[in-house]
Order: structure tokens, then C-alpha cells, then sequence
């Protein structure tokens, strides 16, 4: 038979979860003042319900009958008078620990509060059990019934031998509870200026769940008899909590400065001294850096928080979402350059690999999807996700440095990584046109460079660490087969962790640049690309010129940008040289101004490679400074076997001369080395990356592309748009089903997809 036991205040916070925990295992009767949807919804999970009030001796017998364990947690907050405070704070809890100790309970579990330590002898900084309390006169009306309500208990305790436990919790948030939930919500709601100045005062908050562990610890300990503990979880400033809120909500959390607290406080007090001295006793809070240890608590309870701040706002973020008091499409994700958007369920920013297995752990808990996010620069939505989006913008230290071995936690960008590897005298072989990637982004989807001798970056990359869907961290080096299918993985496969670059040492490279008609290009395409370390080639049907830029190492090494300066542009600029370069696309891409896109494309070619020489990361990125903040093209780049690049560039030149319809934009040329990635487009072969871009987006520019290449057995870039179909696409890759295995075996539930990559990864 089950023990029994029985609880108050079940329709709090605190209440509701224990009620949780407790009908796991326990018979368990509860206190409601009335029926509710609250009483019903446990009444259905085999909970009994007593109707009754903490002032009705009656009920509370009915109550603790039977009941080996009492767990009180019921208590008046908020607004009330020092009557009702008195009736129900102490006299309800004297009355309900008399019933106990003449049923004969085993053990009496009172929720207190650090509220009570108002009324310690001694102010100071550090709050802990065995300090003296005492009443005064400034105490506010909660402060002090809690403290009376210890004191009753304790009395009646004493008289009737009743084994008691007080329980003094710090700043509870979590579902349904009021005072560090429910309470700031509301205010950030109405736009209520709630942090006293900066909001830099600390606190102590703990959640609601490790409360309520902390509470059965106390109901099984031996230690615990006749205790008092303290119990805490993480200290955080009042902005920091509250901001949590305000994203909740998308609202400005509101400053309040000292002054006009003051003003605020007398104002409330001369309509009611009570309230006004609750306000104040708020304010004074935030002034202060009060600490509870739960020291004792861990030492004869065994008790450790187990649910870190970020972890326990997503668990109450989306409790607060299922249970309305926040909107649902509150989130809007836009790509950078694609005008996709996408709204999650709720959005996280961990700081460490642990927070990240948590969320993980609490998302396969709830059935939710996760999906990380990197700085959004991939054109289609591979990142989205309905669910939970990580986001990894505090997650980016730089972990070791162990000769070229540098390990990064993967939210870092790369030019921030560039940054401190060039302080160290290190560099990446090889990057994309653009720096503002974060690493874990720029390895999933495979970003690669422009040169037949370097792989993509994925292919510097020495180790990793991921985070799977049941929560295990896996630590895979590129030794290992599974790597292989890791490296390139678009996020299907969990959340990568952290990073092992291997890097080369610090160069500084030189660039040149000249157009040659493309008869002479597809002569010399080999020689370029073999005689050059990096090679990037534009090339415009429209005058049949390719516009070649050549990179190599730099003799004299070059510590800093020579010869050119990036534009920075003022707002008004950078919008107006949008629409300005929005214009000419519309013109150029109507095909009836041939004459004016060959005109001026003639008066553009051979200007635009502005940085001659520098350090290799200016160099292979800056190049091109439009690269900053481009215009919203539409993007596909298809990767072509290196041995037919040239029959397939034919093909294209050969198309756009006949149907005289040219794209407005250059094609993009660029190679990669082989590499042994399963998703990889240059697996086991060099490849050449034909790059295609159009403005406005009618699909039908690509369309035709796609047909023309089709007979070259081409793949395309993950971060790009896909317009091809499964089937095509898994024939190109030999290990496309070992790929799918492994997902199966890591993420049968698909808990990382989405319908972006559903398309080409359900079956
Ligand atoms: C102007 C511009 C220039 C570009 N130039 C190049 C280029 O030269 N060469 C090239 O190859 N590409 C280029 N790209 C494409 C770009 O490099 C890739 O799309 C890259 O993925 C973007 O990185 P991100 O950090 O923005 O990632 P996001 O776009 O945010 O995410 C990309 C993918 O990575 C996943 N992801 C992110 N973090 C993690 C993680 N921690 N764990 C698991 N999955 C994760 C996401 O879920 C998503 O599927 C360019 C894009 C732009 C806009």
C-alpha cells in the first residue's frame, strides 16, 4: 500500500509541482480553498481533494488524516491585510501542525521563506540559518507572518513532539509561481519600471523543482529534524532575470531610478502603508547583494540545484506559452540575406556544453524539435525550426591553443576566431568570401573557399564534440569513419559543441587581377588553377569575359590590410546603395537592355578586387566589399567533378549566346580539393563550384541551370538554395543510406530536422 501523504497550498507553484513528484509515488491528499481546474486536473491523477481553508480546523483535520508526511506549503502573498496575514500565514499553520502532531503524522514540512531574515539582529551581507531574528517595527506584513508562522510551529512542535523541517527557499520562479514568475511577467506586461537602476543588484534564485527536491530530501533525511535550511540555486543580477521576462514577452524591461522609487513608495504608502512598504522593501532589495547559503542544506540534506537558470526558463518559457499568459509567435528569426523567417517555440542561449545537454535532454522530454542557429547567413531556411533554437552568441571562447591544434566553443565567428589565431601567430588554410559565419554554421553546411589544393573548412577541423539527441556528448576526431559522416551534417545529427581546428601557421598573401576572354579561360583553366593558390573567377556571358583573381602567399609577410580600408556606410547610404543596386538588376534582368548590361559591365571589369595584399584572412574575404552587406539575391552553387568543369561551362556559354538571355550577374567560379566528408560535394573528387544568382527570385533562372548541368552528376551547396529533387541528389552521394543509418541510430525521433531538410532526408 502506498504511504499517504498530504500537501497545502496545491495550487501555487510550489504546491503544483510537488503534487507532481509526490503522485508518482505516494497516496496524496490536497488542500483547494475551492474547486478549480487546478483541483480537478490532480483529482484526475488519483490526488484527493479536500475542500477546505488553513482557518478551518475541521478540513485541516480531514486533512492530515492518515498522512505520515505534511508538506506546507500554502501561504497569503501579494496584497493583504495583517488580519488575514495572522489567520492564515501563523494561525493556519499553528492549526495545521496541531492536527498533525494529534494524527500522529511522522513529519511536518514547512515552506518558509529568506523573507524572515528582515528580521535578523545583525544585517549584513551573508544570510545563514543560525542567525538571530527578531520582529521590528519597518517589517513588512509577509516578512513578518512568515516568521511568526516558524515561530508558531516551533511551539506547537516543542509541546507536542512533532518532527518538523523548515525550509527556507530564496527567489522561486518556475511554472505558476507568483512572486519571481508570474508577479514580473505582469509588469513587464503593463510596462511597470521594475529594475531600480541599472538592475545590478544580485539575488538568489532557485527553481521551482529543486525546491521541491530539497523538500522530499527534508521529508527522508534523519538530519533534518528540528533544521532549518537554506535553499538556494544561482546568483544573478535582477536584469538578468528580469530580461528573460522581457524577451518572453519581446518588451523592454523598465528602469526606475532611485529618486523616483522614493516618490513612487510614499505615493503607494499614503494610499496604503502597507503596500507601500512592501514596494519598498523591493526597491531596498535590489540595492543589496544578499547571500543564503544552502550550504547546510547540501551538507545534510545532500541537496544540489540541478536546474541552471537557462534551463529553467525554457522550462517555464514554454509553460507560460502552453498556458497563454504569452503569445506563441513571439520569436522571428530572418536570414541575413534570404527573406526567410522562421518563429521557435522558445529560444536559448547556453553557455556551456552542460546547459546544452539540458536543453537538449528537456526538449526530448517535451517532443520538441532543436535546432542551433549560427549567424543565419545560409540562403535558404536550413537553420529554422519551430521548436527550440539554439542560439550560440555566448558560447564562443577560444578553449585551448596546443601548438596548431585550437579548440573553440562553436558560437564563434571566424573572423573573431582570425582575430585571436593571428595574435598567435596561426591562421585557417582556407575561408569562404565572407567572415561572419560562426564556425559550427560554416562546417555544417560545408563552407568552402576558391582553390584546388585546399579542402572545405571542414576539412581543418581535427575534432569535435556533439551533443546527441539523448544527451550524450559525443568526442569524434577525424581518425574515426564516423566523422566522416559528422563533418558535413547540417545540424541533422545533434549540436555541435565544440571545435579542433588545425591551423597553419600565420601568411600573408597577394592578390592579382585581370579579365581575358573566356575562349582563353577555358585554354588555361588548368594551368590557373594549378599554378595559383587560391583562384577565383567571375565570369560574364554577356561580354564572354572572365574576370580572373589570382591569390598566392606574399613574399614579405604583412601584418596588417595594405592598400585598402573597409567602407563603412551610414544607414541612409547603405539603403540607398541597395535600391540603387536593386534597380539595376530589375533593368538588366528584363533582357531587353542587352546593349546597356554589356556596356556596363565593360566599365566594371578590372576594378573590382580592392585589396592587392595583406594577411591571408583580409585577403581571401574582403576582397569585395559589397560582400558586407549584399543585396537579397537568390543563390544556388553546384558542384561540378573538377575533370568536366570546362565541358560543363560550354554548355552554359553556349546556352546564354543562343537564347541571348544572360544572367545580369557574373557566374562564380571556384574549386575545392577532394575530401572524404559523406555529405561532402567534393567527396573523393576535386570539384568546381559554378555560382548563379538572381534577383528578383522566379525559380526560373535556376531551372534552367539545372537541366543544362544535369548530365554532369552535380551536387549542391548546403547552404544554398536546393532546387533539385531527392532522388537526383541521393545519387550523387555513395553514402548518402550510411548517412541516413547513423541518423536513425543518433535521432530516430528526427528531433533535428526540419521541413527545409525533410525535403531531402525523409524517406
Ligand atoms: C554574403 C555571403 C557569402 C558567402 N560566401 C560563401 C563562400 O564563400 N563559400 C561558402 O561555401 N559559403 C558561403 N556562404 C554561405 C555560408 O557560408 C553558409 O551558409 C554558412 O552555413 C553560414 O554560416 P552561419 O553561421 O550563418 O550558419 P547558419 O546559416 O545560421 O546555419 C547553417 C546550418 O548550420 C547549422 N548549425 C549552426 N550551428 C550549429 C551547431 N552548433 N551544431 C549543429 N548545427 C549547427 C544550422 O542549424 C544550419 O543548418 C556565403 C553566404 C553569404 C550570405
Amino acid at each position: 500500500m502506498k504511504t499517504t501523504v498530504c500537501v497545502t497550498g496545491g495550487s501555487g507553484g510550489i504546491g503544483q509541482t510537488l503534487l507532481k513528484y509526490l503522485l508518482q509515488s505516494f497516496y496524496v491528499k490536497a488542500l483547494f480553498r475551492k474547486e478549480s481546474a487546478t483541483s480537478e486536473k490532480y483529482k484526475q491523477q488519483g490526488c484527493q481533494i479536500i475542500l477546505g481553508d488553513l482557518r478551518d480546523e475541521e478540513s485541516l483535520m480531514n486533512l492530515v488524516a492518515g498522512a505520515e508526511f505534511v508538506f506546507h506549503c500554502a501561504a497569503l502573498t501579494g496584497s493583504f491585510s495583517w488580519q488575514e496575514a495572522h489567520e492564515v500565514n501563523v494561525e493556519g499553520t499553528r492549526k495545521l501542525a496541531l492536527a498533525a502532531a494529534k494524527s500522529g503524522c511522522k513529519r511536518f514540512i514547512h515552506v518558509s521563506s529568506i523573507a524572515v531574515y528582515t528580521g535578523a539582529a545583525l544585517k549584513g551581507e551573508v544570510y545563514t540559518e543560525e542567525l538571530k531574528l527578531q520582529e521590528t517595527s519597518t517589517m513588512e506584513l509577509y516578512c513578518l507572518s512568515k516568521l511568526r508562522a516558524e515561530i508558531a510551529l516551533k511551539e506547537v512542535a516543542e509541546k507536542h513532539d512533532l518532527e518538523y523541517v523548515i525550509l527556507r527557499p530564496t527567489c522561486v520562479y518556475g511554472p505558476a509561481v507568483p512572486s519571481y514568475t508570474l508577479a514580473p511577467l505582469n509588469a513587464i506586461q503593463k510596462r511597470q519600471p521594475i529594475l531600480l537602476k541599472g538592475g545590478e543588484g544580485l539575488l538568489d534564485v532557485v527553481y521551482v523543482d529543486d525546491v521541491v527536491k530539497a523538500m522530499l530530501l527534508a521529508a527522508h533525511s534523519p538530519k533534518a529534524t528540528g533544521e532549518i535550511f537554506n535553499v538556494g540555486g544561482e546568483t544573478v543580477t535582477f536584469k538578468e532575470l528580469y530580461s528573460y521576462y522581457g524577451r518572453m514577452l519581446q518588451r523592454p524591461v523598465r528602469h526606475i531610478s532611485p529618486a523616483m522609487a522614493n516618490v513612487v513608495v510614499s505615493l503607494f504608502s499614503l494610499q496604503n502603508r502597507e503596500s507601500g512598504k512592501s514596494l519598498k522593501w523591493y526597491f531596498e532589495r535590489q540595492e543589496k547583494s544578499e547571500e543564503y547559503p544552502s550550504t547546510k542544506a547540501k551538507k545534510l540534506l545532500g541537496y544540489t540545484p540541478q536546474v541552471p537558470l537557462i534551463v529553467g526558463m525554457l522550462k517555464t518559457e514554454l509553460w507560460l506559452q502552453a498556458n497563454g499568459y504569452i503569445p506563441s509567435k513571439r520569436h522571428i528569426f530572418r536570414g541575413v540575406i534570404s527573406d526567410y523567417r522562421f518563429s521557435p517555440c522558445a529560444v536559448v542561449h547556453p553557455t556551456t556544453e552542460e546547459e546544452i545537454v539540458q536543453i537538449i535532454q528537456e526538449a526530448a522530454q517535451q517532443g520538441l524539435k532543436v535546432r542551433a542557429i549560427g549567424s543565419l547567413h545560409s540562403l535558404t531556411p536550413i537553420p529554422s525550426t519551430e521548436g527550440i533554437c539554439i542560439v550560440l552568441d555566448k558560447y564562443k571562447n577560444v578553449l585551448s591553443i596546443k601548438g596548431s591544434l585550437v579548440t573553440v566553443q562553436a558560437g564563434i565567428k571566424i573572423w573573431e576566431l582570425n582575430e585571436i589565431l593571428a595574435k598567435h601567430n596561426l591562421a585557417l588554410p582556407i575561408i569562404g568570401a565572407i567572415d561572419k559565419q560562426t564556425v559550427s554554421g560554416a562546417i555544417a553546411t560545408g563552407t568552402h573557399g576558391g582553390s584546388l589544393y585546399y579542402k572545405s573548412l571542414s576539412g581543418y577541423v581535427y575534432a569535435l564534440r556533439i551533443v546527441r539527441a539523448d544527451g550524450s556528448v559525443v568526442e569524434v576526431d577525424s581518425s574515426q569513419d564516423i566523422f566522416n559522416a559528422i563533418a558535413i551534417s547540417m545540424g541533422l545529427l545533434g549540436i555541435i559543441s565544440t571545435v579542433t581546428f588545425t591551423c597553419v601557421p600565420a601568411f600573408s598573401l597577394q592578390s592579382k587581377s585581370y579579365a581575358i576572354p573566356m575562349d582563353e579561360l577555358l585554354q588555361k583553366f588548368g594551368d590557373i588553377h594549378q599554378n595559383n593558390k587560391y583562384v577565383n573567377i567571375r565570369y560574364r556571358p554577356i561580354t564572354d569575359n572572365a574576370h580572373i583573381l589570382l591569390i598566392n602567399p606574399a613574399l614579405e609577410v604583412l601584418q596588417e590590410n595594405r592598400g585598402w580600408q573597409p567602407v563603412v556606410k551610414t544607414k541612409m547610404e547603405r539603403r540607398l546603395s541597395k535600391i540603387w543596386g536593386t534597380t539595376w538588376l530589375r533593368i538588366f534582368g528584363s533582357y531587353k537592355l542587352n546593349w546597356l548590361q554589356r556596356w556596363n559591365t565593360k566599365q566594371n571589369e578590372g576594378t573590382v578586387h580592392l585589396c592587392p595584399s595583406g594577411r591571408s584572412d583580409f585577403v581571401l574575404t574582403h576582397f569585395d566589399a559589397t560582400l558586407d552587406d549584399p543585396i537579397p539575391l537568390s543563390d544556388i552553387e553546384i558542384a561540378i567533378p573538377y575533370s568536366q568543369v570546362c565541358a560543363a561551362l560550354t554548355v552554359i556559354r553556349n546556352h546564354y549566346h543562343k537564347t541571348q538571355k544572360y544572367p545580369y550577374i557574373y557566374i562564380q567560379i571556384r574549386c575545392c580539393a577532394e575530401e572524404d566528408f559523406w555529405l561532402s560535394p567534393s567527396y573523393r573528387q576535386s570539384i568546381c563550384w559554378l555560382e548563379f544568382w538572381e534577383y528578383p527570385c522566379t525559380g526560373k533562372l535556376f531551372e534552367e541551370i539545372i537541366e543544362l548541368l544535369k548530365p554532369f552528376n552535380f551536387r549542391c551547396h548546403w547552404g544554398k538554395e536546393i532546387p533539385i529533387d531527392q532522388e537526383y541528389l541521393k545519387q550523387q552521394y555513395e553514402k548518402w543510406h550510411n548517412f541516413i543509418q547513423i541518423r536513425q541510430e543518433w535521432d530516430s525521433k528526427r528531433m533535428f530536422s526540419n521541413p527545409c531538410l525533410d525535403k531531402y532526408f525523409e524517406l
